[in-house]
C-alpha cells in the first residue's frame, strides 16, 4: 500500500493530525523496491514541546480514569490489529522489508502486547505487605509517572511501539512517540488507529523525524520517562543524559553480539536449523539475530557443511512471496556497514566460506533492481583470547556470521559466549542436561533457549539484556517498572502510635 504522494502525513499532536512548524519533509522508502510509501513532514523541536505540553496537560484527567477504562481505548486496537492483521503485515514487509510471515508476526505481537496490557487491567496492581505492628496496614501502591517519551527502531515497527505505549497506558500515563525515520507510515498507521479508538486529546501524540527529534524528547524536562529500543550507541547516550536529570528515568534495550554454543553433545538436525534461523531471519536484523556460532571441534567439521550448505542456498528474494526466506536489508547505509564488516573480518585473518554479500543479478526478482539486496556472509576465524577482534564483539545487524571452533568443557564454551560488551541473547544446543543447566547459568544473557534458535519473545516474558544490551525491560510486566512510582503506604488503626522496631514513640519532656 502506498499512499498518495501528494499527500505529506502531518504530526498527531492533541488529538488531531496537525501540521507541524517545520518545512522539512522526509520519504518512506521499500527496501525490497527503492519505490516510495509516503511523505511525512520532519518534526522540529518546536513540534515536540507542542506534543510534550499537550500530552502534560491531559495527564491528569487521563490518571483519573479507572485502569479498566483506559485500558477500553487499548481494546479497541487489539481488535483492529486482530482483523487488520494481513492488511497491516503487508504494510509492515513493505515498510522494513521483512519477509510477510515475520510482517504479519509483528501485527500479531503487537496484539498479544495490548491483549497483555489491557487485560493486566483487572489485575492487581499492588502488594499487601504485613507490619510488625499489628493495627498498622501496609500497602505498595503504584501511581503513573506522568508524560512518558517513547523512541523506537525500525525493525519491528508496529510490535515495539506497543510494548512501549500499551502498559505505559493504560497504567494512566501520556505519551509522546517518535518512530523509527525508516518505517514512519507504520507510525502514520497506528497514530489513525488511536484516533479511530476515540482516546481522550494529548493522551497519545505522534512525532515523525529523525534522531533530532529524539534527542529533543530525552532532554525535554516535562518528559518524566524515556523508553528507548534502538542501538547500544544512541541507547548509552540517552541513560547518560537521563542521568544528569534528577527525577526522570530511563529504560533502555538496545543491541547484542548473540552466539549460539553448539556442544560436541548436540544434536547436530536441532543445531543446524536453530542456527541458520538465528543467523540469516529478518536478514541478521534481528536484536537477537546471531553473529558468532560457537561450535565444539568434534562436531565441527560435520556442523561447518550443513551449514555452509544451507547459507549457499537460503532463498533470498521479493519478502512478500510466501517462500521467501530472507528480503532486502532496510537501507543503503546498512549495506556499506555490512561490506565494511566483511571487509574487517577478512582483514582481520577471517578464511571465507560463503560470500553472497553481492548477489548475482539473476538472484533478485524482477523489478526489485532497486532494492538494499545481499545475501548471507559466513566466516571462519581463530577465537581471539586477547580480544583484538572487533569483527567477533562488534554488533553488524546484518546476515554476517562468524564460526568460531572451541574445544574443551563446556565452561570453555561459555567462557567465549561471554566475550563481549553485550549481553542480550544465546542459545545453547546439546542433549546433555549439565551442559544445559551450566550455560543457563553462567551465560551472561538477558534472554537465552535451549536447543530452539536465538530468536522469539513471548510478550509476557520479560525481554531485555544485561551488560551493554540493557538496563531495563521495556516490555510486558517489566515495563511497569519503569512507567510507574511505587508507594510504601501505611495506615494506623489504632489511636496509639506504635513504631516497627521498637522504636519508642514517647515524647519525654524535661518535667
Ligand atoms: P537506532 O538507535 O539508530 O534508532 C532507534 C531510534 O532512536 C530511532 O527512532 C531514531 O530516530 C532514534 N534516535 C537516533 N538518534 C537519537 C538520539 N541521539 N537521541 C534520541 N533518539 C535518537 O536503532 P535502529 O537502527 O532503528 O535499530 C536497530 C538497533 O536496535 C540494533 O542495534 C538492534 O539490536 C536494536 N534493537 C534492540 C531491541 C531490543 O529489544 N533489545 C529490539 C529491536 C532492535
Amino acid at each position: 500500500m502506498s499512499r498518495e504522494s501528494t499527500v505529506v502525513h502531518q504530526q498527531y499532536i492533541n488529538g488531531e493530525f496537525v501540521s507541524g512548524t517545520g518545512d522539512e519533509s522526509f520519504t518512506s522508502e521499500n527496501p525490497a523496491t527503492g519505490e516510495t510509501l509516503g511523505t511525512f513532514e520532519r518534526g522540529t523541536t518546536a513540534d515536540i514541546e507542542r506534543a510534550i505540553e499537550s500530552a502534560n496537560a491531559a495527564f491528569e484527567e487521563w490518571r483519573n480514569l479507572s485502569h479498566i477504562r483506559r485500558a477500553e481505548y487499548l481494546w479497541e486496537i487489539y481488535h483492529e490489529l486482530k482483523e487488520r492483521t494481513d492488511e497491516l503485515g503487508e504494510i509492515v514487509t513493505k515498510e522494513c522489508g521483512k519477509e510477510i510471515s515475520e510482517g504479519r508476526a509483528d501485527v500479531v505481537e503487537a496484539a498479544h502486547m495490548v491483549e497483555w496490557a489491557a487485560g493486566d487491567a483487572r489485575h492487581p496492581h499492588g502488594d499487601v505487605v504485613p507490619s510488625e505492628i499489628p493495627s498498622k496496614d501496609a500497602y505498595m501502591r503504584r501511581k503513573p509517572v506522568g508524560t512518558i517519551g517513547c523512541i523506537t527502531p525500525w525493525n519491528f515497527p508496529v510490535a515495539i511501539p506497543f510494548w512501549h505505549m500499551a502498559v505505559a497506558l493504560v497504567e494512566g500515563n501520556t505519551v509522546v512517540w517518535k518512530p523509527a525515520e525508516q518505517t514512519p507510515l507504520c507510525g502514520q498507521v497506528i497514530a489513525e488507529m488511536f484516533d479511530a479508538a476515540g482516546i481522550p486529546d494529548g493522551v497519545f501524540n505522534m512525532v515523525q523525524g529523525f534522531g533530532d527529534a529524539g534527542a529533543e524528547i530525552v532532554d525535554s524536562a516535562a518528559i518524566d520517562s524515556v523508553l528507548f529500543t534502538g542501538s547500544a550507541e544512541v541507547g548509552h547516550e540517552i541513560a547518560g543524559k537521563v542521568a544528569q536529570q534528577p527525577g526522570t528515568t530511563c529504560a533502555c534495550e538496545m543491541g547484542g553480539k548473540n552466539a549460539v554454543l553448539v556442544t560436541e553433545k548436540a544434536d547436530l538436525d536441532i543445531a543446524v536449523h536453530s542456527a541458520v534461523m538465528s543467523s540469516f531471519k529478518t536478514t541478521g536484523q534481528r536484536c537477537v539475530s546471531s553473529e558468532r556460532l560457537i561450535v565444539h571441534e568434534d562436531v565441527y567439521d560435520e556442523f561447518k557443511s550443513r551449514y555452509v550448505e544451507l547459507a549457499e542456498n537460503v532463498a533470498v528474494g521479493n519478502p512478500l512471496a510466501e517462500d521467501t526466506f530472507m528480503g532486502p536489508l532496510i537501507e543503503e547505509r546498512q549495506v556499506e556497514r555490512f561490506v565494511e564488516y566483511n571487509q574487517l573480518a577478512r582483514d582481520e585473518g577471517a578464511t571465507v566460506l560463503v560470500d553472497r554479500a553481492e548477489l548475482d543479478p539473476a538472484e533478485i526478482p524482477d523489478g526489485h533492481e532497486d532494492g538494499n539486496w545481499v545475501g548471507p556472509f559466513v566466516y571462519e576465524i581463530d577465537y581471539d583470547d586477547a580480544g583484538e577482534l572487533r569483527s567477533i564483539r562488534e554488533e553488524v545487524f546484518a546476515p554476517h556470521v562468524a564460526l568460531l571452533k572451541y574445544s574443551g568443557d563446556i565452561e570453555r564454551g561459555v567462557e567465549i559466549q561471554n566475550d563481549t560488551p553485550y549481553g542480550l541473547a544465546g542459545a545453547i544446543i546439546s542433549e546433555d542436561y549439565r551442559q544445559i543447566n551450566y550455560y543457563r547459568d553462567h551465560a551472561e544473557v538477558g534472554l537465552s533457549y535451549g536447543n530452539l534458535p536465538c530468536i522469539g519473545a513471548e510478550v509476557h516474558l520479560p525481554f531485555g539484556g544485561v551488560k551493554k544490551s540493557g538496563n531495563g525491560y521495556p516490555s510486558a510486566r517489566e515495563v511497569i517498572e519503569a512507567v510507574t512510582e511505587r508507594t510504601a503506604w501505611t495506615l494506623n488503626n489504632s489511636k496509639d502510635i506504635e513504631m516497627a522496631q521498637g522504636l519508642s514513640a514517647d515524647i519525654t519532656t524535661d518535667n
